[in-house]
């Protein structure tokens, strides 16, 4: 058996069209389009080109972007009254504060100081709380978990009385997911496992599950032959693994791989996310969904 890929690269570009019509839609009828700030505090590499595709993706759905950059010496009092400003701004539906900050910011401070309603990434512990209540109760599932539910709901597969195991237990992607797969209601109603270092034996959860979804940030630590033949396998590891020159730009790329032995995992899963081209391009098309979502939610619609 050679299973299904679920391409993240597929699913954003329709989601993304969605999302454009919609708010083309709205401008229209309301006269409103979703507006998202980004701010940047100082010039982590890695950061700006995460808050570049960000932007890019903000124009093309059609959304209004204000790009706040910062200087990496600003006192933690300036980026309370920054957040303060857009929490006020009635045009600004989203704020993303772009991490990580400089050390002598306390991250958790900032980000609780986002208005709960225009926490667009879903890390404010209203939000949390909010999530882990489950229902009408969500207003924006966390922009990683909630493109991994998309991909399972958009490949077609059961979720309902599905084994599904999660391996890992972060807060950006382990603990919400299995949150969210466990909730009552379309997409989800599984019973769920959560797996990490302190489990006893990892392969024999690993091996009952219909849907396996593995954040550990290991590289090739799922085996083939923990892997239940025909089940649903979503690989959100990203692991830097060397170096290559790309073919199309000549220039220096990483080599990724993913937390599942990939050209093993294949040949006997029914469907899987292949790393990259999978869970990745959907974490940014999710912030985008919860934007939009934030204006609807303000305008009642
Ligand atoms: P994290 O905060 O480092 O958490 C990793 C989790 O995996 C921890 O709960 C850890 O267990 C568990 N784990 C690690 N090694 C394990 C092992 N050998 N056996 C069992 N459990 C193990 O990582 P994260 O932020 O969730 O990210 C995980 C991976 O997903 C990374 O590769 C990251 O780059 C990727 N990621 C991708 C996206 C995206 O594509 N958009 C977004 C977020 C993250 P303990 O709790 O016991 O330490």
């Amino acid at each position: 058996m050679t299973a299904t890929l679920i391409k993240g690269t597929e699913i954003r570009e329709k989601i993304l069209e969605e999302i454009t019509a919609e708010v083309a839609d709205i401008k229209e009828k309301h006269g409103k389009v979703p507006g998202l700030v980004t701010i940047l505090v100082g010039e982590n590499p890695a950061s700006i080109s995460y808050v570049t595709l960000k932007i890019k993706t903000a124009h093309r759905v059609g959304f209004k972007e204000i790009q706040d950059n910062q200087s990496p010496d600003i006192a933690e009092s300036d980026l309370l009254a920054l957040i303060e400003k857009y929490n006020n701004d009635e045009s600004i539906n989203g704020i993303l504060v772009q991490l990580p900050l400089p050390k002598h910011i306390d991250e958790k401070k900032i980000l609780n100081a986002i208005d709960p309603d225009k926490d667009v990434d879903g890390f404010h512990p209203v939000n949390v709380g909010r999530l882990m209540i489950g229902g009408n109760e969500v207003k924006f599932p966390p922009c990683t978990p909630a493109g991994i539910q998309e991909m399972i709901v958009r490949a077609g597969v059961e979720t309902k009385g599905a084994e599904v195991v999660v391996v890992g237990r972060s807060n950006i992607v382990g603990k919400p997911i299995a949150n969210m797969m466990l909730q009552k209601g379309p997409g989800a109603n599984a019973t769920v496992t959560v797996v990490h270092t302190g489990t006893k034996d990892l392969a024999a959860h690993c091996k009952r599950a219909d849907i396996l979804i593995v954040a550990a940030g290991v590289p090739g630590l799922v085996k083939p032959e923990w892997i239940k033949p025909g089940s649903c396998v979503i690989d959100v590891g990203v692991n830097r693994v060397g170096e290559k020159i790309s073919e199309k730009t000549g220039k220096k790329i990483a080599i990724l791989r993913g937390d599942v032995d990939f050209d093993a995992a294949i040949e006997i899963a029914g469907f899987i996310t292949p790393v990259p081209g999978g869970v990745g391009p959907m974490t940014i098309t999710m912030l985008m969904q919860n934007t939009l979502k934030s204006l609807k939610y303000k305008l009642g619609i």
